[in-house]
């Protein structure tokens, strides 16, 4: 029998808990998994290439399914981070407008920025809650979304419909003086009525639990060394964080 190679195991703690979690980095096993989901160009290829690769690296026993979209995608950074290397070659054309011959055009130089991914950490906005009170008696619990229970692009959406969806999609429960009642023991329609019946402002309180989730985000510098354009930018989100 051949020798088995020694990989090492790593910790990071997730952002929705404070959970530990250990983790191998991923291996060229695992990059196959990423080029087959690479070739479709499908966004939800990528998101269970993410999700495969998360079940065979993480060595304690997570529910990948019903995870928060934030921590999936605060772990999966890190477990790059440990596989490829932490630190993320970005580039940057410049929009700086400049003077040619008389003429404003782009500057459209490259500019590099190298980002340690390990030092990004999650925000945590102090005013985000997941209970929230409606009226005296009735109130509503949300969950965090996961990328089973929505479509990730409507939670960056201004259209109503796809606000409702995402909110009736992540109510856990709802309650009263008397009791609480389950989202996953009541019927979608039932539950899409009670939030069409809130007032504007009540609704915004439960938007608020949506745009206050924790966020990756890093400051960066950015400056031009051949025009001289000097800018700081917030890169958010995972996919800011892949050249
Ligand atoms: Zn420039």
């Amino acid at each position: 029998m051949l020798p088995k190679l020694d990989v090492p195991i790593y910790e990071t703690t997730l952002i929705s808990n404070n959970q530990t979690i250990r983790f191998r980095p991923f291996l060229v096993k695992e990059q196959k998994i990423f080029l087959m989901a690479a070739e479709t160009n499908e966004p939800k290829d990528t998101i269970n290439a993410i999700k495969q690769v998360l079940t065979n690296c993480v060595l304690d026993d997570i529910d990948i399914e019903n995870m928060a979209t934030f921590d999936i995608e605060y772990l999966f950074l890190q477990l790059r981070a440990r596989s490829i290397g932490e630190v993320v070659n970005l580039r940057f054309n410049c929009n700086n407008n400049v003077n040619v011959k008389d003429e404003e055009q782009k500057c459209g130089n490259l500019v590099k920025i190298d980002v340690n991914v390990l030092e990004i950490n999650p925000t945590r906005n102090e005013n985000h809650s997941n209970k929230i009170q409606i009226t005296d008696k009735v109130g509503v619990v949300l969950k965090y979304p996961t990328f089973g229970s929505i479509d990730t692009n409507d939670l960056d959406t201004q259209d109503m419909q796809q606000i409702l969806n995402v909110i009736v999609s992540c109510i856990d429960y709802i309650y009263d003086e008397e009791q609480v009642y389950y989202a996953k023991d009541t019927r979608k329609e039932e539950l899409i009525e009670f939030v069409e019946n809130m007032k504007q402002g009540d609704l915004e309180k439960l938007s608020a639990f949506f745009t206050s989730l924790p966020k990756l985000k890093k400051d960066v510098h950015f400056h031009c060394d051949k025009c001289g354009y000097e800018e700081d930018i917030t890169l958010e989100g995972v996919q800011s964080f892949f050249a």
